[in-house]
């Protein structure tokens, strides 16, 4: 294979079909597809200009930009590896994650200082003054693109490293599922330094020439707004995006008629947000992925979402499944049984962690299946479900506990925003549960009636020991729960039960 199939040649593909469509827009600024071909082609001279090479990395940090693509794109056409940087995190952690991928290139979008690197303004210079690119390099498909970090809930974030085909084969599961166009309009509302962002509407939109709105920083009212205003098609988000914008005064009166699919995952949701949301007669279909898969591993179809609000479908097109065993084999997952860890298999799979042989050696069982970490099982329909977290399960007096199951039951006592339930270690169980609960502005959460709703939902091992009423619960820049941050918060000493 010669030349170039990759990511960075899509916009030049795509212009050959539909040259004067909206790519991308922000706001009032709209890009076709052959400007995209053209600001990439200008974006990759002027990165090669700053010594970027095949191999090479180019990082970004900042907001979702449509500069965020153009730089994307370029450095995807020059062969070099692309690494979005999540702006929330901590200068120190920035600057350990730069010092693991060694970028030749950093561009700084708007809002971050302390660290050094390129602006856009200057990056905006560099590609105005920049000539035609020449002596572009070969790319192959199983060259890496992109070096994506874990969102870092269970500890340090990894750089899962992606290539060309396994971003292009999670592109190819994403449309079997859903049936983009053309004329679709869609919202890039996930950061883009996380999977979701780039994987599962944005690239999938874009190779089959649609429009992407980018959006910058999420804000529920702002989003209703333009779904309402631009008749969006389609989005992905996280739950609690969905659960903020279903609260939102604005919500009632928005006009949610164009959305044919709203996908969401990245962890689990409240039954009753999904329920507002089909309720209005809005197809919210569960995905199931980590970064690792570039991300999509599992989604719920159409067909049955409403009789499922809470499952994660079924396996991807090109994507198989099973379970590993408690010997650590390779088994077939069972219908109807119970939940094991996920094991994976497919050509979106990641071709393992930036500077890490260790753990990318752990990751796999027989050298081909990832693990995903993370407990699922399926209904005899097939329809399936995340249960947990293998690292988070609680093992009392020798039950496991999956502490989802007993959050799944705190959200639906009333007040209760979110809640976060680990373990801590005792005397005589072993472990114990104890609940986080999170309650929502203004609403004031009767700690004895919370346990009698447990009790009343819960067999008796899983309620938890102690509930403590929080202001918020830690997250991270996804707005995943940090279960691992209370665990590690949790001395024994510090326990409400020592004082009693
Ligand atoms: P790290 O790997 O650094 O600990 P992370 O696993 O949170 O962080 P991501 O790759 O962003 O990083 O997230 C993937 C994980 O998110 C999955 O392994 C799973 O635990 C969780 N997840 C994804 N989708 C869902 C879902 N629909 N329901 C529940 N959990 C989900
Ligand atoms: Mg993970």
């Amino acid at each position: 294979q010669g030349g170039n199939q990759g990511l960075g040649s899509w916009p030049r593909r795509r212009a050959r079909l539909s040259p004067g469509a909206v790519a991308l827009s922000q706001g009032a600024r709209e890009l076709t597809y052959a400007e995209l071909a053209d600001r990439v082609d200008r974006w990759a001279s002027a990165l090669t200009r700053l010594g970027v090479r095949r191999g090479d990395r180019v990082a970004w940090l900042g907001a979702n930009d449509i500069a965020t693509f153009e730089a994307f794109f370029a450095t995807t056409l020059l062969g070099a590896v692309f690494v979005p940087l999540n702006t929330r995190l901590a200068p120190v952690e920035l600057r350990y994650l730069l010092e693991d991928c060694e970028p030749t290139v950093v561009v700084i979008g708007g809002g971050v200082d302390q660290l050094e690197g390129y602006s856009l303004s200057r990056m905006a210079e560099l590609v105005e003054a920049a000539d035609p690119l020449v002596d572009e390099p070969e790319v192959a498909l199983d060259h890496p693109a992109l070096i994506l970090y874990t969102s870092g809930t269970t500890g340090k974030p990894k750089g899962a490293v992606l290539t060309h085909a396994n971003l292009t084969w999670n592109t190819v599961n994403q449309l079997v599922q859903f049936d983009l166009h053309e004329p679709d309009r869609a919202l890039c509302i996930a950061p883009l330094f996380h999977a979701v962002g780039l994987g599962q509407i944005t690239l999938p939109t874009l190779l089959k020439g649609g429009r992407v709105e980018v959006v910058t920083k999420f804000d529920a009212g702002t989003i209703l707004e333009l779904i309402h205003r631009l008749r969006i098609t389609s989005f992905s988000c996280v739950p609690t995006m969905l659960q903020l914008m279903a609260e939102h005064p604005s919500w009632p009166d928005v006009d949610l008629s164009s959305l044919e699919h709203v996908i969401y995952g990245g962890s689990s949701i409240k039954a009753s947000v999904a329920l507002e949301w089909l309720d209005r007669g809005v197809a919210v279909l569960q995905g199931y992925g980590m970064t690792e898969a570039s991300p999509g591993v599992y989604m719920a179809v159409h067909d049955g979402a409403t009789e499922h609000p809470t499952s994660i479908g079924v396996p991807h097109f090109f994507t198989d499944v099973a379970h590993r065993s408690d010997d650590g084999k390779v088994a077939e997952i069972e219908l109807g049984g119970p939940g094991r860890e996920l094991l994976i298999r497919g050509p979106h799979v990641f071709a393992g962690y930036w500077n890490r042989p260790d753990e990318t050696n752990d990751s796999l069982v027989d050298e081909q299946w990832f693990r995903t970490g993370d407990v699922v099982r399926s209904d005899p329909d097939g329809w399936s479900y995340v249960v947990d977290r293998v690292k988070d399960v609680i093992i009392s007096g020798g039950e496991n506990i999956y502490p989802a199951e007993v959050e799944a039951v705190a959200v639906t006592f009333e007040g209760v925003r979110s809640a976060a339930v680990v373990g801590t270690p005792d005397e005589r169980w072993g472990e114990v549960g104890v609940a986080f609960v999170e309650p929502f502005a203004g609403a004031r959460i009767d700690e004895q009636a919370l346990r009698r709703h447990f009790e009343t939902h819960l067999a008796r091992f899983k309620v938890p020991r102690d509930i403590e009423i929080v202001g918020e619960l830690p997250r991270n820049a996804t707005g995943k729960v940090l279960r691992s941050a209370l665990r590690n918060n949790l001395r024994p000493s510090d326990s409400p039960r020592e004082n009693k």
